[in-house]
């Protein structure tokens, strides 16, 4: 910046070259000043380009200021070049103009000290020119390198420009043969085309716009394209500029997904309905061994001996759970929220008859059942059966997977809007990636370890379904392995208490 100004002062009179040197020093600090009086230094000055401004007269000996002046344009447009000459005339003023002089001042007395203004005008026009050249170039680089497909195209469809990338992406060989289609043409459907003409005119801008284009090979690529148009001072659409950015690749994911998921609902649906039947199919024939079995065990058909009763025994059990089971999976099937009978309940006692219920089987298992109901609990809407099933089931984990004892804990209270129940154990705990897969039907952490009759997996999904119906939600949670798990469930209190 505070670089010395180094000027070339072209002029054959000595005593001219003074006094420019002289004013100069009055205006810019130590200024380095090249004089040349002949065509071979005035050459080898030319080859190094090491200078910021020349001031040259018009009659030269050797040449004339044209020449010069041409001389420095057609190599360095950019350098500030003036002419200070008193033969000049204003034709030779008009052409040196055209030829990019900068400006042009008499040497006479009046005129000298409009030098250095003149200079620093040239300067500072100079440094401005470049500062929009190099603007330009960058915008140009942007534009040229940027891997996202750039255009400007007029509202009637023409092709003003187009970068490298729009090229390529388009399928074509280069930029000229690209300008010479018009948009229409690449649209697939004339009427995306008509759509995205119409919002850019309502709203002057259009974004994200998805559409299918038609490449120069006749392929077809998804594309998202987002322009504005740009208007001239009395509002008049000049052009529009865009960009575009091929998607084909994400429509295709998207696509296949949608896919997916239609099959994967499909293959869910016919599964389920198997079950359904499947389940169905399987209750006649159990309901008809559970009655045989009973009338065994009552001795309908004569007195047992203790072999058979125990046998008797072992099948009423095992047909029971079967039947359960069986049961649940229907459950599942058909539960929603039209088929739940919503009655008003007490909580306490419906958690205390659940807690009874276990008692033996815990203490068997060396738990304790701790029981803690927040004293101010309301009634609530809900169905008794369904609600109790919940329970059952949470309580009937938390005792099968805490194998080292510890307590099972229920506590009941009110946050909110919201009724919590959380159900809480010593046990094995839950891995973080399956505290949610546990909802999932038939899924099971440790298949081969809690395998038993009626355990497959389908306990908690039935809870999820009978809460969510509800209108409340169920979710795990766990410290991790043999650091035991906590099932939360909310339940809406004032839905719970509207009749449904
Ligand atoms: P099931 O119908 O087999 O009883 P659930 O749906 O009730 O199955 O539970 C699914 C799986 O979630 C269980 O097999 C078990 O791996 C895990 N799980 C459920 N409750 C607990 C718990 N309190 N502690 C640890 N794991 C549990």
């Amino acid at each position: 910046m505070n670089d010395p100004l180094r000027i070339l002062l072209i002029d054959d009179n000595p005593d001219d070259r003074t006094l420019v040197i002289r004013e100069l020093r009055r205006e810019f600090p130590d200024p380095q000043v090249e004089q040349i009086t002949n065509a071979e230094s005035f050459t080898r000055v030319l080859e190094t380009g090491d200078f910021d401004l020349v001031i040259t007269d018009y009659q030269l000996r050797w040449t004339d200021g044209l020449q010069v002046l041409r001389a420095v344009k057609s190599r360095y447009p950019d350098r500030p070049t003036i002419m200070f000459t008193a033969t000049g005339s204003e034709e030779i003023a008009v052409e040196a103009m055209k030829a990019g002089l900068d400006d042009y001042v008499l040497k006479s007395p009046k005129h000298f000290i409009r030098l250095p203004a003149a200079m620093r005008a040239a300067l500072e026009k100079a440094r401005q020119r470049q500062a929009t050249k190099e603007a330009e170039t960058r915008y140009r680089n942007l534009f040229e390198r940027v891997p996202v497909g750039l255009y400007r195209t007029t509202p009637d469809g023409q092709i003003l420009d187009a970068n490298p990338a729009m090229v390529e992406m388009l399928g074509y060989p280069d930029r000229e043969s690209l300008l010479a289609t018009n948009t229409d043409d690449l649209y697939v459907n004339p009427k995306e085309r008509q759509r995205w003409q119409v919002q850019m005119e309502r709203e002057g801008l259009v974004r994200d716009f998805e559409t299918q284009l038609r490449r120069r090979d006749g392929t077809i690529i998804w594309v998202m394209d987002s322009a504005r148009a740009v208007q001239d001072a009395e509002g008049r659409v000049l052009y529009y500029e865009g960009s575009l950015e091929d998607i084909t690749e994400r429509k295709r994911a998207e696509a296949e997904l949608r896919e997916t998921n239609i099959q994967l609902q499909a293959a869910l649906q016919a599964r389920d309905e198997m079950i359904q039947n499947v389940s169905h199919e399987l209750r006649t024939p159990l309901t008809l061994i559970m009655g045989y079995v009973g009338l065994l065990k009552e001795g309908a058909f004569g007195p047992l001996i203790p072999e058979q009763a125990r046998i008797i025994d072992v099948l009423e059990n095992q047909s029971d759970q079967l039947y359960f089971m069986v049961n649940r999976l229907l459950l599942l099937q058909t539960l929603d929220t039209g088929t739940i009978r919503k009655t008003e309940l007490d909580l306490k006692l419906l958690l205390q008859k659940a807690v009874g219920a276990w008692q033996t089987r815990a203490e068997e298992a060396g738990i304790q059942l701790s029981l803690d109901i927040s004293p101010d609990l309301p009634s609530l809407m809900a169905d008794p059966d369904l609600l109790s099933q919940v329970i059952y089931n949470l309580l009937d984990n938390a005792i099968k997977f805490s194998p080292s004892k510890g307590v099972v804990g229920i506590r009941a209270w009110i946050e909110g809007n919201e009724l919590i129940i959380a159900v809480s154990d010593q046990g094995i705990g839950i891995p973080p990636d399956r505290l949610e897969r546990v909802f999932e039907s038939f899924y099971q952490v440790d298949g081969s370890s809690t395998r038993r009759f009626g355990g497959m997996g389908i306990g908690l999904p039935l809870c999820r379904r009978i809460i969510e119906i509800h209108g409340g939600r169920i979710w795990a949670e766990s410290e991790g392995e043999g650091k035991g798990s906590t099932f939360y469930i909310t339940l809406p209190l004032r839905d719970a208490m509207l009749e449904s």
